[in-house]
């Protein structure tokens, strides 16, 4: 196998089974749905990136229409079909293996695009403008984005998110570049550091915990290992200097 798949196959193995896929709650998800104006009947709502799909349910118990989720990861998209099940709202669900900007649906059709998460795999620029083609006039995206969150982060922070997510920047630079793409915010906030913990770091660490044995004769799983521990003890150290920040962004019509 080659080292790139090996490491992918590591990094899933760390984060198999976590309820959520970045930080998040079904409360800050409820929170951001209710800064989105009303929707029409029949409205087309996607959740890119879904993930294990803790959003996608929650966008479907709230607001009762059809949510197409779309994420590249099957494992992931199992985990949500049956938690769908579980929580009753299969019907509401349409689930779509694929890629979150390489869409299969005409132009301007789309009312609403949900993505926790998941645009910084793509680049937040570049989810932002395909996304735009795809909205209706005044169409609505909710996503999450690591931001930073002060002037004057700690350097060991910078250093570390430099080597890791070089493209992350702060709360305001994010909002000049959805503007300048045609978006108008309608609201944003910082999702607390509880997000972090209980439905992410928190499953993360039980993974990490149960897998270390076996990273003793596994070079690939003890470098991945090693990265999430740092990851999640600089969040520790660092809380206030980044976090994720909840955009909800509507499409400038003109
Ligand atoms: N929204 C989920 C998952 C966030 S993790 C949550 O909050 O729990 C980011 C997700 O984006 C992963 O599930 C990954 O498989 C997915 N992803 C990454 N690149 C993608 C792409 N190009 N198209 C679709 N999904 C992608």
């Amino acid at each position: 196998m080659k080292q790139a798949d090996r490491e992918l196959e590591c990094l899933l193995k760390v984060h198999a089974d976590l309820p959520r896929q970045g930080p998040g709650s079904d409360a800050m998800t409820a929170k951001a749905i209710s800064f989105v104006p009303p929707l029409k009947n029949g409205a087309r709502i996607f959740d890119m990136g879904c993930g294990p799909g803790r959003a996608s349910l929650v966008l479907a118990q709230n607001l009762k229409t059809k949510i197409v989720a779309v994420d590249l990861v099957e494992s992931f998209l199992d985990h949500l079909s049956k938690s769908a099940q579980a929580a009753g709202v299969s019907h509401l669900l349409e689930i779509r293996p694929g890629s979150m900007t390489e869409i299969n649906e005409p132009e301007a059709s789309i009312d609403l695009i949900w993505s926790e998460g998941a645009a910084y795999c793509v680049g937040f620029d570049h989810a932002l403008s395909v996304w735009h083609r795809f909205l209706k006039p005044s169409g609505v995206v909710a996503l999450t984005e690591l931001s930073w969150l002060t002037d004057s982060p700690a350097n060991e922070a910078v250093a570390f998110w430099q080597e890791n997510y070089p493209a992350m920047r702060s709360k305001e630079k994010n909002l000049q570049a959805a503007e300048a793409i045609g978006y108008r915010c309608l609201q944003q906030f910082v999702l607390p550091s509880s997000c972090w913990w209980n439905e992410y770091y928190n499953p993360l660490k039980a993974n990490i915990d149960r897998l270390a044995p076996l990273a003793s004769d596994d070079t690939v799983l003890a470098e991945t290992i090693r990265r999430s521990k740092k990851e999640i003890s600089l969040y520790e150290c660092h809380t206030n200097d980044y976090g994720y920040v909840f955009y909800i962004l509507q499409k400038r019509s003109g």
